[in-house]
């Protein structure tokens, strides 16, 4: 789809809420297990959520927004998590990384295909921009998940690894 400037804005700035919203869910269920160091970070990317949707709200000044009807880019719960809104209150940290690591995958994958699809050299250029604070963020989220223990009980049922012999 081509979006427009005022289209553009209004699902980023939907799509950065909606990220800020999951975010600050996770570090609540990180602290809730003691895990402070990944309840940190999850409240680092509440914080850059917020701000970079603070600085798209600003952008936005005076463009009359058009109304989201449907908003696809909502975060995707795993397949093994049950219910749409909630996360699985079981999830481990290894789990949580690696979950928002693959939403993040879609937010960036989200921003290169809006700028490559417009015809709006503005769109363009802001797309390019956040498809880049986000591909910061799926490296963010890469470094952690090498240095967190991947648990043995989801081992066998890991789709990364289907296909494995
Ligand atoms: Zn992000």
């Amino acid at each position: 789809m081509s979006y427009s400037l005022p289209e553009f804005l209004a699902h980023a700035i939907a799509l950065e809420r909606e990220a800020a919203e999951r975010y600050l869910e996770l570090a609540d269920m990180m602290e809730s297990y003691r895990n402070d160091e990944v309840s940190q970070l999850f409240r680092d990317m509440v914080r850059y959520s917020n701000m970079h949707h603070d600085s798209i709200v600003e952008r936005a000044k005076g463009i009359a927004l058009p109304a989201l009807r449907s908003w696809q880019y909502r975060w995707r719960q795993p397949p093994e998590v049950g219910g749409e809104e909630a996360f699985d209150p079981g999830l481990n940290a290894y789990d949580a990384l690696r979950y928002a690591r693959e939403n993040e995958i879609r937010a960036r994958d989200y921003y290169v295909q809006a700028g490559k699809e417009s015809s709006d050299a503005e769109v363009q250029r802001l797309a390019a921009e956040f498809a880049a604070e986000e591909a910061e963020h799926v490296q963010a989220l890469e470094e952690w998940l090498a240095r967190t223990p991947r648990p043995s009980a989801t081992w066998e049922h890991d789709p990364d690894r289907s296909g494995a012999a």
